[in-house]
C-alpha cells in the first residue's frame, strides 16, 4: 500500500486532491475565527492549484462564506470550495455554484429547531457552562469544547433527547458528531457524497482525501471504494477507515511539497 500521495499517483493521469480544512490544513485553534492558513501553506496550495494535472478541493464543515474568507488569497486559482460538508459546492475562479442548498425550504425547516435548541440550552444554563452555538445558516453547530469534561455527555444527551422527542420536526436533519461539536445538519449534507460528486465532476480515476475528523470518515469510505488514497491526520490506528495515518498538519504540507516536484 502506498504511504504517500506521490507514491500512489500515476503521473500522466489527473489526480483529485480533496482536503479538509481545520485540523488538516490548519492546526485546531482555541478561537475558530483565527484558523488562518500558514503563509507557506498558502503558497503550497497555490502551487498545487496551478498544477495542470491536479484538481484541488477543500471539503469542510465550515460555511462557504467562512471558507471564502480563509481562502481569499486563493480566489484567482482553480479551486473548488465545499462548505457545510458538501451541502454547498463552489467553483473558483469562476465564482459559480456547482451545488446549492434549497434555501427557502431548509431555512423554514431549520427555524423552529433553532428556536427550540436555543431555548432549551438557555433554560438549562448551558451558555454559562461554556456551550457556544454557531449559526451556519443551513445548520447549527453546538460546540462544547469549553464545557467541563463531566458535563459534556449531558450536552450530547440534551440534543439527542430533543431529536428523539421531536422526530417529525427534526426528520430533514441529522445530529452529526464532530470534534467537541454536535451539528444539526441537513440529512443530505455529507462529505462522502461530496467526494463522489467531485470525483464524477472531474471524471478522475485517481484521488486522495485527507482529513482529521469523525465527519471525514464518510469521505474515506467513498475514496477507499473508488480505489483512492485516504489519509487521516492525527488519528489512532483502529479508529479510522483511512488507509494511512499521518501525525500532524505539517505532514500534510510535506505531501503537497512532494507533489510539486
Ligand atoms: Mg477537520
Amino acid at each position: 500500500m502506498p504511504l504517500t500521495i506521490a507514491e500512489y499517483w500515476h503521473r500522466g493521469y489527473p489526480l483529485a486532491l480533496m482536503l479538509d480544512y481545520d485540523g488538516t490544513l490548519t492546526p485546531i485553534v482555541a478561537d475558530p475565527t483565527q484558523a488562518f492558513l500558514p503563509p507557506a501553506g498558502l503558497e503550497l496550495l497555490r502551487q498545487v492549484c496551478r498544477h495542470p494535472q491536479i484538481h484541488v478541493a477543500i471539503v469542510s464543515g465550515r460555511s462557504l462564506p467562512q471558507l471564502l474568507h480563509f481562502c481569499r488569497e486563493l480566489t484567482a486559482e482553480a479551486l473548488i470550495l465545499c462548505g457545510l460538508h458538501g451541502g454547498e459546492i463552489y467553483q473558483l475562479p469562476e465564482h459559480r455554484f456547482l451545488r446549492q442548498p434549497e434555501r427557502e425550504q431548509l431555512l423554514g425547516q431549520l427555524q423552529p429547531i433553532r428556536d427550540m435548541v436555543l431555548e432549551e440550552l438557555n433554560r438549562c444554563n448551558w451558555f454559562d457552562a461554556g456551550v457556544r452555538v454557531e449559526d451556519k445558516t443551513y445548520s447549527i453547530a453546538v460546540h462544547y469544547r469549553h464545557v467541563s469534561p463531566e458535563s459534556k455527555p449531558l450536552v450530547i444527551e440534551l440534543l439527542q433527547g430533543l431529536f428523539r422527542n421531536h422526530s417529525a420536526l427534526c426528520a430533514p436533519f441529522k445530529l452529526q458528531a464532530g470534534k467537541e461539536v454536535l451539528e444539526i445538519l441537513p440529512r443530505t449534507f455529507d462529505k462522502g457524497d461530496c467526494v463522489a460528486f467531485l470525483w464524477d465532476f472531474w471524471q478522475v480515476v485517481q484521488g486522495c482525501y485527507i482529513g482529521d475528523d469523525l465527519t471525514d470518515e464518510a469521505a474515506f469510505a467513498v475514496v477507499n471504494q473508488r480505489g483512492g488514497l485516504s489519509i487521516a491526520v492525527g488519528k489512532t490506528p483502529g479508529t479510522t477507515a483511512a488507509q494511512v495515518i499521518c501525525p500532524e498538519v505539517a505532514d500534510v504540507y510535506r505531501e503537497l511539497v512532494a507533489l510539486g516536484s
